[in-house]
């Protein structure tokens, strides 16, 4: 196709983008993160945000984000391994570590990084990287990165990879899956990944992104949920971006492996260190995660009136526990259509479509936060219905 100032084919290949109905595009935010967002000056009733227990914009995490900047400013000013690495980093990695039950935990930048950093800095070309076919990208980018021998298995299929972990002649053998996946919101198989892998003497890397702070123990995530100890889940990452409702990311596990990853793992090395009031305000947030059970109790309830309420209305929900609720509406036209019809609502849920998910899998991904109550799920579910009937009508 021929598009006027086309920039070496890129200006024709985001209009075939646009035409497949795959675009995207960021909409302006002009509040703090919350169940109600002020976008392009309009008030949304939001549900698909990442702040599961509402942590963001809490007052306690504000006052000492605001207190941690007056004593340290703003910039680390330096990486880890120069001069950034602060008083409450390192406090921060002492109180991760205890509320994972691991030796040591260290702190990188974001969960991209974490994921990129930590798989390239265990293998190398002889090794071999097992993940789930649905792994969170930056998981799939890292076993890439790495230079390894890169091993999908089936979704949430254990005996897919013992049958691929025995194949499997290399150095070392390393299984990553979510915790909790991304898109769909179920957990994975845990104790059966841990089991295949230990039998064939792979390590496990379990990416807790999404189970950190909503389920397990206090929040402990979906490795405490299955009671699976540093030895059966060597490596655990999780971010305290989503329900820590702050920034960055963690990796636990034993001495051994954060020593190597403080040596080796090139995205915490080179970069410079998070804000130590991030840092300060992640310890307030990790005190709200460990005694509020009342979040965790209210989301399960906010859950379990959704998915009543969305299969009395006839709608595919996937199977899912966690705040993570998708809706799939096949079509990625469709999905668009809808998450518009939403919003002319007032009701904001994006539309998830390939490649973030497969090809034919387009959909609403609902999430709730802690914050939201049951007349706002009563209003999503009203909305939900209009929104289906008037797409639907117009097919
Ligand atoms: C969000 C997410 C990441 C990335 O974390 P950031 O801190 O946002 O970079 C990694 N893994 C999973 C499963 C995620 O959902």
């Amino acid at each position: 196709m021929d598009v006027p100032g086309d920039f070496d084919g890129l200006a024709a290949e985001l209009a075939e983008r646009k035409k497949q109905h795959l675009y995207r595009a960021r909409s302006v935010v002009g509040s703090p993160q919350g169940v109600e967002t002020i976008i392009n000056g309009q008030k949304f009733l939001c549900f698909c945000s990442n702040d599961y227990l509402g942590l963001a914009n809490h007052p306690d995490l504000i006052t000492r984000f605001k207190q941690a900047a007056d004593e340290y400013g703003v910039g680390a000013g330096a990486a880890h391994l120069i001069n950034g690495h602060s008083h409450y980093h390192h406090e921060l990695e002492e109180a991760l570590a205890d509320f994972t039950g691991r030796d040591r935990a260290l702190l990188f930048s974001t969960g991209y990084m974490a994921n990129l950093g930590t798989v390239s800095a265990l293998l190398d070309r002889k090794d071999a990287v097992f993940e789930d076919r649905i792994n969170h990208a930056s998981l799939l980018d890292a076993g890439l990165l790495s230079g390894a021998r890169f091993r999908r298995y089936r979704h949430a299929d254990v005996d897919n990879l013992a049958s691929l972990l025995a194949k499997s002649a290399n150095r070392r053998k390393l299984v990553i899956t979510d915790g909790v996946f991304s898109m769909d919101g179920d957990i994975a198989p845990l104790p059966g990944l841990a089991k295949a892998a230990a039998a064939t003497g792979a390590w496990l890397m379990v990416d807790d992104a999404h189970g950190l702070g909503c389920i397990g123990n206090k929040g402990r995530g979906s490795v405490d949920a299955c009671q699976l100890s540093q030895t059966q889940v060597p490596v655990l990452m999780g971010t305290l971006g989503k329900a820590f409702g702050t920034a960055g990311a963690f990796v636990a596990g034993s001495e051994a492996l954060i020593e190597t990853l403080i040596q080796h793992a090139r995205t915490y090395v080179y970069t410079t260190a998070t804000p130590p009031a991030i840092a300060a305000a992640t310890l307030v947030s990790l005190k709200r995660v460990k005694t509020d059970d009342w979040r965790r109790e209210k989301l399960a309830a906010l859950i379990k009136q959704f998915r009543q309420g969305a299969s009395e209305l006839g709608y595919k929900v996937m199977e899912s526990s966690t705040p993570i609720q998708p809706i799939i509406v096949n079509k990625s036209e469709r999905a668009l259509a809808l998450s518009e019809a939403l919003k002319k609502q007032g009701i904001l849920v994006t539309a998830i479509r390939p490649p973030t998910v497969p090809e034919g899998a387009a959909r609403l991904r609902v999430t709730f936060s802690a914050n939201h109550n049951e007349q706002h799920v009563n209003q999503l579910l009203e909305a939900l219905d209009n929104a289906f009937r008037q797409v639907d009508r117009n097919d």
